[in-house]
């Protein structure tokens, strides 16, 4: 690979600063290494991206220990060796918060090749003795021509397989366990940092951890925090306003129905707007259930509750039917008397 080549292949110009170097490569290594990107390129890429780094890195006679991991410090840590995991709490747990034992399995790029499989120094080609081209007798003998070396595409040495990983570009797998806190109210979908300890490695490792959220068999969540649930309730108790228990994220609540009212409010039982803020409502709606056809005890009860009702003078509704029972009766008396 040619310097500017190498230069181009990191999307930097010959003059960039050596920082400028490293965060390129930091860049792209991340993107597109082999354990976080599954397109088929992926290992050829970052093969690509170490060699011109490796070009780079003699031609400035940049500082090997300088340079970017294999070792990378506990200030800096490699994006290529965060740890991604996946979890799935209730509802409740995303609400209230919790602490959850994790534990996985890492298998990373082989740190001495950083993944490609090669040795990082290019020996010298045995084919070509270096020069990069063959000499190749034509056909009828008395005259040769000169072509790219085909041991080492023309440039000149090659690559033994890596000795640590024996060419796989890959590490042993290494276990590790953490400790995640998922803060209150978290929501499906974020992801939450924290600390890894990786099995014979005493750094810790970033791991990212992506929560998701449990379906409930009662609530919904909306992305304001807002929790809503539909219940069922008896007709007749609604009618009568009776007092019922509802479900809420925080446990059951005692809640009184109306006899005008479908969609109720419970203030503060939602999730918190967000982190730390206020918490949103419970929006409770009630379908009220009432039989398809009465029972004769059914329409005996209802018989004796319109009979209490009507004439009751201690209701208003008792009064006005009343009232209204009258004036229906002396209305039929007179047309009665007209005829
Ligand atoms: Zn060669
Ligand atoms: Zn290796």
């Amino acid at each position: 690979m040619e310097l500017d080549e190498s230069y181009r292949e990191l999307g930097l110009e010959p003059g960039c600063s050596d920082a400028q170097v490293k965060a390129a490569w930091r860049r792209l290594a991340a993107r597109w290494h082999p354990d976080r990107n599954a397109s088929p390129q992926a290992l050829r890429k970052i093969q690509r991206i170490n060699r011109a780094l490796d070009e780079i890195r003699v031609a400035r006679r940049m500082d090997a220990g300088d340079a970017p991991p294999p070792a990378a410090d506990d200030a800096a840590p490699d994006p290529a060796s965060t740890l991604h995991h996946r979890v799935t709490v209730t509802l409740e747990q995303a609400l209230a918060g919790c602490a959850i034992d994790l534990q996985g399995e890492r298998v990373e790029a082989c740190a001495p090749c950083k993944g490609s499989g090669q040795q990082a120094q290019p020996t010298t080609c045995g084919t070509c003795g270096g020069s990069g081209r063959q000499s190749q007798p034509l056909w009828f003998g008395w005259a040769a021509t000169v072509v790219p070396c085909t041991a080492c595409d023309g440039l000149g040495a090659t690559r033994e397989p890596c000795q640590a990983c024996d060419g796989d570009g890959r590490s042993p797998a290494q276990h590790y366990r953490c400790r995640v806190q998922i803060p209150p109210g978290v929501r499906d979908g974020e992801t939450v940092v924290a600390q890894a300890r990786v099995e014979g490695d005493r750094r810790r490792r970033r791991l990212e951890v992506l929560v998701e959220l449990l379906r409930h068999e009662f609530f919904t969540l909306d992305a304001d925090g807002t929790v809503r649930l539909v219940l069922p309730v008896d007709g007749f108790a609604w009618t009568a306003q009776r007092w019922i228990d509802v479900p809420t994220p925080d446990g059951p609540q005692q809640m009184r129905l109306r006899r005008d009212a479908l969609v109720y409010r419970i203030k503060g039982q939602g999730f918190p707007v967000r982190h730390g803020g206020p918490r949103a409502d419970c929006i409770v709606s009630v379908t009220p259930l009432f039989p398809e056809g009465l029972s004769p005890a059914q329409e005996a009860l209802i018989d004796a509750l319109v009979a209490h009702n009507t004439g009751d003078a201690a209701t208003t509704a008792g009064r006005r039917m009343a009232d209204w029972d009258a004036r229906l009766d002396a209305w039929q008396a007179r047309r009665a008397a007209a005829h």
